[in-house]
């Protein structure tokens, strides 16, 4: 896989269309949480340094091609100026002489793309129009590249194209982790469900050495094994599925690791009483809320052979004590192996970050991905669009 970064352009004098993620969380008109802001902050600036005028497009939220006040970008302005070291002018508006108008040295920031009928659709006019706009298209937006819109897709081929910081630091990572990983690999998948997984289970059977099981979606491998799991979460229908990537499995190098014991519980909620058990123990009215030490044990022994590691998805309910334990364990020995140079670990998706950061452990891996849905459909083994359209 090859794209050009913004080391390979000549950016002196040019208007660089950027398409960035500020999909940032807002209350009250107010950005809450600025995180994905401050991951596009070097991108800027490189532009910024050679001498390029940096003219970010971005969506947020979901207007559906109308107008819609509360989802101007508007709102994030304020903290753009606050974390982007230059001065960040709004256009609503923007067209070719707007845009020249603007003196160097400032950042761009054009109104929400899917304010636009044609941004949701591809539409070729819209693509055309974002062209005109600018002389390079830099999209450092690898959480949007799943989407093949104007801005992330359509855009890419009319200009001279690459990715940005944050692209680059992403799609780096994920090669390492799964085009061409130090073996043996193991890939952790947790959570619900399993049914939102199928592909990426799919996927993975083929490419990993060790796929290790946890979550919700364990349950639903240990039913279709004949194991008794009592009131878990478990999708009783998705047997003959869970059975067949477990075929697929020993057709390929993969091994499979489900839960070897299991701490279950009467009811949802934090504090309440419950019980370390062998895996054919779940009593009837027990809920299996996490997996037991010895599978975290046998987690800790499988990862010490291992060199590259790709997490998605909690081990347990990660969010109501203590049934976070088999995720923070796991997740500090996956950190431990990394900062001591053994492990290159990436994770991401869905509550993925959310449980590395309850874990204090997400500032050690060697990469977390913020985006969601486009890393899922990588580990599915999709090819992204906004990606593939950057490749020359
Ligand atoms: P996902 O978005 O698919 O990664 O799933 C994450 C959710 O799965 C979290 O909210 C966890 O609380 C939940 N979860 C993980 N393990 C279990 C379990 N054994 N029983 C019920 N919910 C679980």
């Amino acid at each position: 896989m090859t794209w050009k970064t913004l080391d390979d352009m000549d950016l002196a004098g040019k208007i660089v269309l950027t398409r960035v993620d500020i999909n940032v969380p807002v209350k009250d008109g107010a950005v809450t949480d600025a995180t994905r802001i401050t991951r596009i902050v070097p991108t800027i600036h490189d532009i910024l340094a050679k001498g390029g005028k940096p003219v970010m497009l971005a969506h947020f939220g979901r207007p559906k091609g109308e107008y819609v006040p509360e989802l101007s970008l508007k709102l994030t302005l304020p903290a753009l100026r606050e974390h982007l070291d230059c001065d960040v002018k709004f256009n609503e508006k923007p067209d070719r002489a707007s845009l020249e108008a603007v003196p160097r040295g400032t950042a761009v920031l054009v109104e929400n793309t899917r304010f636009a009928p044609g941004e949701e659709k591809n539409d070729p006019d819209m693509a055309a129009f974002l062209a005109s706009l600018g002389d390079v298209y830099c999209n450092d937006a690898f959480s949007a590249a799943h989407r093949a819109h104007a801005s992330t897709e359509g855009v890419a081929h009319l200009l001279p194209s690459c990715a940005g910081r944050l692209m680059e630091a992403e799609l780096r990572a994920l090669e390492a982790a799964l085009g061409h990983p130090d073996r043996p690999l193991i890939a952790v998948v947790g959570g619900a469900k399993v049914s939102t997984k199928l592909a990426l289970l799919g996927n993975l059977v083929e490419k990993v050495d060790h796929l290790f099981i946890g979550g919700g979606m364990a349950n639903t491998f240990l039913a279709a094994e004949g194991i008794h799991v009592g009131k878990s979460l478990c999708e009783h229908d998705l047997a003959v599925t869970a059975r067949e990537i477990m075929d697929k499995a020993r057709g390929t190098d993969c091994t499979i690791h489900l839960p070897l014991d299991i701490v279950v519980a009467r009811e949802f909620a934090a504090g309440a009483a419950h019980e370390v058990m062998g895996i054919d123990d779940c009593p009837e009215d027990g809920m299996i809320l996490d997996a037991g030490p010895k599978t975290v044990a046998e987690f800790d022994s499988v990862l010490s052979n291992c060199r590259t590691l790709i997490w998605n998805g909690p081990l347990g309910a990660f969010e109501i004590e203590p049934f976070d334990t088999a995720t923070v364990k796991a997740a500090r020995a996956a950190a431990e192996a990394t900062k001591s140079g053994r492990l290159i670990s990436v994770a991401g998706g869905g509550d993925t970050v959310a449980a590395l950061n309850h874990a204090g452990v997400a500032e050690d891996f060697t990469y977390v991905s913020t985006a969601g849905g486009a890393f899922l459909e990588w580990l599915e083994g999709k090819t992204l669009p906004g990606v593939a359209a950057l490749q020359g």
